[in-house]
This record gives structure tokens, C-alpha cells and sequence, in this order.
């Protein structure tokens, strides 16, 4: 199969944690025979120094005729170029995977998958000022909280088969009750187990028995703390990855910022971006039905694994070692488990 990637490396680190992954896709698909068609577009600050806008129209048409679209994180201009983006291509699916590693430290053992509805409530945009009183407006939908339910839904399925709304509908009486009573009735159709949790109660319990939870759906801002806070309990956010998908266009982003405090120096650790391509080749999986994908990942995530047990780190993780090293060292690892 061919495959045809819109990669914008972004700021700070993201070019060198993307030159990191290109060789990893690269290699995997000379493994598995997916040949890989990558076109780089300019996006983040750097590209507004350029072109006068963080999102030149080149980049949005790149990502449209794609299959994928992988980013990497870009810096004073995430809502100029991200959000805008998820909003624009409808990108309403939000995943953001934490799971701790053997060898890795990290507060407890996790392995939780948030899904975060994208596109709405007070993320929306919708604020305004009335003299000195500032308002944002929470908008939840009905059909927003369906669609987010199912994927939910779809990929709890594949795990654990079990699902917890996140919610405040004890406060927020309209907003999250409709999105806790339609997340209901949208999942009683699987067979999932399904329990709820307040948004302040389920930070606590996050950190306290990580392990009782498997994927937690939420709405716009809940999912975007709490997943920082998942990320942080499995042993930090260089090794967060995250999917941006919607019917027609997907995503794909390291969870963490552009890092400038180390850009440049060699030491950004990749593993970030591993975990992007893991989601990447997961979603060609899912959406196009390609084996190859699926035994690319599957071999991906064992080598990462394998690598960080065997303490293949940078210095942020406790290591020595460089991005150029670490991803040296993964390329041996998926060699040994393909041979
Ligand atoms: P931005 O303004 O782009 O959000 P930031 O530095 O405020 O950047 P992050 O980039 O998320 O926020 O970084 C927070 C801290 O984590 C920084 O000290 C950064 O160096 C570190 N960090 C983040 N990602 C990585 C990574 N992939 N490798 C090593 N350190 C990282």
C-alpha cells in the first residue's frame, strides 16, 4: 500500500523528534512494504515569521489530500494553527493514550485512554467582553457528545471494555447533564461496562487508583487537564503522544510543547513521536483495514517498550543518551524483532 503524509515539523524540538520518527516510518515501511509518499508543510511560529500566518493555505490543502497528517508541536501559535485546525477539519475526536512502562518511573502503573470531545464546549471560542465583565460560552451538543460516545465506544472495545464519563452535572446542570445522559444512552448499545465520575472526583482518583480506569470519555477542557495529569502519572510528557480524527481528516501530535529550553541541543526525547507513529499505523489500521499497519504497530510498540526497559533514554527520562542515540537503538530493536 502507499500511503501519502502531510509532516509539519513545527518549532523548537519538533524538527529534531521529527527527523527521528521519519526514520523509524521509514524503516518500518521497507519491513512491512507500505510505501511511505511524505510532503513537509511549514506550520507553528516559524512559519508565521515566513508567511505572515501560522497556517499557510499550502498546509491545510497538504493535510486535506493526505491520508495522514503528523505534527510536531509547534509554539506561541497553537491556537492559531491547532486549534483552528481541529475546528476547521472537524477533527472531533481527541485520543490521548497514558501508560506507564516497565523501568520507567512513574507515580503508579497506568494504562488509560482518554477521549476527549474536541471541538466544543468552552473551547469553542465563543468570548466576549461587556465593559468590565469578561463571558465564555459552553456549548455542548447533542450530536457532538453522540459521536464522541461512539468512538469511545468503538475503542474501548478493544480494550477493556470499559468505559467512565467524565463529567460536573451536579454544577453544570444543562451542559455536562446532556453530555453525561446522551453518553448513556449512546454506550448502553455496547457491550461496555459504564460508570460516571465528577471531573474533580475523577483528578483525585487518577492519581490514587489509576488502575481501576480503562478509558475515560470527556468533554472538551476536563479531557485536555486530565489528560496532562495521566500523561505526568505515567512518567511525563515526553513520551505523550496524541490523534486529532474526525470522518475525513486525523492529526497526529506529540502532547507536549515545543520544549525551547532544550531545542537544539540534541537531547529532545523521541519517544513522543514513536508514540505518534504507533497511533498513526493504529488509525491506518482502523480506517483503511491495512494488516501491514497493524503488524507495524503492534512491532513499533514492542520495540519502544523493549527500548525503554532496556533504558534507551534521554536525560529528561533519567538518561544519557541522545535523540540520535535513542532512535539508533529503536531502529536495532525493531530489527531484532522482525528477524
Ligand atoms: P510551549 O511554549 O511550546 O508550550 P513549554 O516549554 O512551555 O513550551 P513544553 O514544551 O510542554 O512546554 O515543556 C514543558 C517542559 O517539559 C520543558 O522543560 C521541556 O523541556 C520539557 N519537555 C517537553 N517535551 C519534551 C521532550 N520531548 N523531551 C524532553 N523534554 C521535554
Amino acid at each position: 500500500m502507499k500511503y501519502r503524509i502531510a509532516w509539519m515539523k513545527g518549532d523548537g524540538i519538533g524538527p529534531e523528534i521529527s527527523d527521528a520518527a521519519i526514520k523509524i516510518i521509514t524503516l518500518l515501511g521497507d519491513i512491512y512494504g507500505i510505501e511511505w509518499d511524505i510532503r513537509f508543510y511549514e506550520m507553528g511560529d516559524e512559519a508565521k515569521k515566513r508567511f505572515g500566518t501560522a497556517l499557510p493555505k499550502e498546509t491545510l490543502d497538504g493535510i486535506r489530500s493526505s491520508d495522514l497528517a503528523i505534527k510536531g508541536p509547534v509554539g506561541e501559535t497553537a491556537f492559531e494553527s491547532i486549534v483552528y485546525l481541529r475546528q476547521t477539519l472537524d477533527l472531533y475526536a481527541n485520543l490521548r493514550p497514558a501508560k506507564s512502562y516497565k523501568n520507567l518511573p512513574s507515580l503508579k502503573p497506568i494504562d488509560v485512554l482518554i477521549v476527549r470531545e474536541n471541538t466544543e464546549d468552552l473551547y469553542k471560542g465563543i468570548e466576549f467582553k461587556i465593559n468590565d465583565i469578561a463571558v465564555a460560552l459552553k456549548l455542548i451538543t447533542e450530536k457532538g457528545t453522540r459521536r464522541i460516545a461512539k468512538v469511545a465506544a468503538k475503542y474501548a472495545l478493544n480494550r477493556k471494555k470499559k468505559v467512565t464519563i467524565v463529567h460536573k452535572a451536579n454544577v453544570m446542570r444543562i451542559t455536562d447533564g446532556l453530555f453525561r445522559d446522551i453518553s448513556k444512552q449512546e454506550l448502553k448499545m455496547f457491550d461496555i461496562e459504564v460508570d460516571e465520575k465528577y471531573v474533580d472526583a475523577m483528578s483525585m482518583a487518577l492519581i490514587r487508583n489509576p488502575q481501576d480506569f480503562d478509558v475515560l470519555l470527556t468533554p472538551n477542557v476536563y479531557g485536555d487537564i486530565l489528560s496532562d495529569e495521566a500523561a505526568q502519572i505515567a512518567g511525563g510528557l515526553g513520551f505523550a503522544a496524541s490523534a486529532n480524527i474526525g470522518d475525513e481528516f486525523n492529526l497526529f501530535e506529540p502532547v507536549h510543547g515545543s520544549a525551547p529550553d532544550i531545542a537544539g541541543k540534541g537531547i529532545a526525547n523521541p519517544y513522543s513521536m514513536f508514540n505518534v507513529l504507533v497511533m498513526a499505523l493504529d488509525h491506518l489500521w482502523i480506517s483503511k483495514n491495512d494488516s501491514s499497519a497493524m503488524h507495524a504497530k503492534e512491532t513499533l510498540e514492542k520495540a519502544i517498550e523493549s527500548s525503554i526497559e532496556k533504558g534507551y533514554l534521554t536525560p529528561d527520562a533519567g538518561g544519557k543518551l541522545k535523540t540520535e542515540e535513542v532512535t539508533k537503538y529503536l531502529e536495532q530493536e525493531l530489527k531484532a524483532y522482525v528477524r
